[in-house]
């Protein structure tokens, strides 16, 4: 879950520059939370439209800052940690532990096996974890695709094994979703069920914000950090965006990108972004993740969601994707996205 923060945080200024924006139109503006934390190797920015919120506000950060000593596969007391570095052991987990190792396995299925959180070697040896690029050997590669696959996962109602020595679990692609969800669920138990969370690009949209109006999103174009692409109306919905311009190195002119084909072992080529809104931010984290390795097998359909934006790119020409459900959601103050193929669900 480490990441390139200097690359990271454009997207998200500009993700909430335009809601900055529209607040400082506000009288209401004086009255809002507003707080920034570092967590999970990036940002997390929380807005509470009532200025009694502080108490909730940290224990809401509290809450992400315990997924993170959970799922992390950095900090040596983490679950995931511990079941990495005991091969051929079953490891005792907590139901929240199943309960995401489920939901990825859920995906698995649904993505004929490209999402697939065992692929943690395979973003080892790209040199993601360490953030120094790396070129691998095909033999390389293919000793470390040989460790990848989420159906060798021992999972039993209590427990996890990993089956093999240097296999690797990474729940970079969920457990930020899920932690917004979480600290979602903070602020909606203290009393606060309006309230805007952004971890990393992760975002819950509770209820409404301080104009009594649905929460406004701006989605970056993943080529120029300034220029937003859509604009999205949303409420007690969950908002993830996968892209290529985040924890990415160039070699050679190519660009290569975090998100890994666990079966050609190689990071995929051909889509900038895949922006999903979905009930939750687990669930959007899920699905833009599942369908930024699908969107380049034109798999889309089989994922079986109808509300996301398809960002496609060849030599950085970039084309769009929209759905019908996502289109409904744009905000009708801005333009619709540009060049955008409908397609049809
Ligand atoms: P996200 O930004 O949510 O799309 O998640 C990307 C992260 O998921 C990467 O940084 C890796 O930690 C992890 N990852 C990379 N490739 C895959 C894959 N094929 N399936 C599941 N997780 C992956
Ligand atoms: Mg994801």
């Amino acid at each position: 879950m480490k990441i390139l923060l200097q690359k990271v945080l454009p997207i998200i200024l500009v993700l909430f520059l335009l809601g900055g924006l529209i607040f400082l139109r506000t009288e209401k503006e004086q009255e809002l939370i507003r707080r920034d934390f570092t967590t999970m190797g990036t940002f997390l920015r929380i807005i509470v439209p009532d200025p009694t919120a502080e108490p909730a506000v940290n224990k809401a950060y509290e809450e992400v800052e315990r997924i993170n000593r959970l799922f992390s596969n950095y900090i040596d007391t983490s679950l995931t940690f511990e079941v990495n570095n005991n091969p051929g052991k079953a490891v005792e987990v907590t139901p929240e532990f199943i309960k995401l190792v489920e939901k990825a396995k859920k995906y698995h299925d649904k993505s004929d096996g490209l999402f697939d959180i065992t692929v943690g070697p395979l973003v080892d040896l790209w040199g993601f974890y360490q953030q120094k690029e790396n070129i691998p050997s095909d033999k390389e590669i293919d000793e470390a695709r040989d460790l990848v696959g989420l159906q060798q996962l021992e999972i039993s109602d209590t427990t996890i094994t990993l089956p093999r020595k240097d296999m690797q679990l990474d729940f970079g692609a969920l457990a930020k979703g899920y932690a917004a969800d979480r600290a979602s669920e903070v602020l909606k138990t203290s009393g606060f069920s309006d309230h805007l969370i952004n971890l990393g690009g992760n975002i819950y949209a509770g209820g409404y914000g301080p104009e009594d109006e649905k929460w406004t999103i701006g989605i970056q174009n993943p080529r120029a950090q300034n220029e937003i692409d859509a604009v999205l109306n949303v409420s007690d919905a969950g908002v993830g965006t996968s892209g290529d311009y985040e924890r990415t190195f160039f070699h050679e002119g190519e660009r290569y990108s975090h998100i890994i084909n666990p079966v050609s072992g190689r990071p995929v080529q051909g889509v900038a972004a895949t922006t999903v809104v979905a009930d939750d931010a687990l669930e959007a984290d899920l699905l833009s993740t599942s369908l930024y390795l699908t969107t380049a097998e034109e798999g889309l359909k089989e994922i079986g969601h109808d509300t996301f934006m398809a960002v496609k790119t060849d030599n950085d020409k970039l084309s769009y994707w929209v759905t019908p459900g996502f289109q409904k959601l744009l905000s009708e103050k801005r333009a619709p996205v540009r060049n955008a193929e409908i397609i049809d669900f």
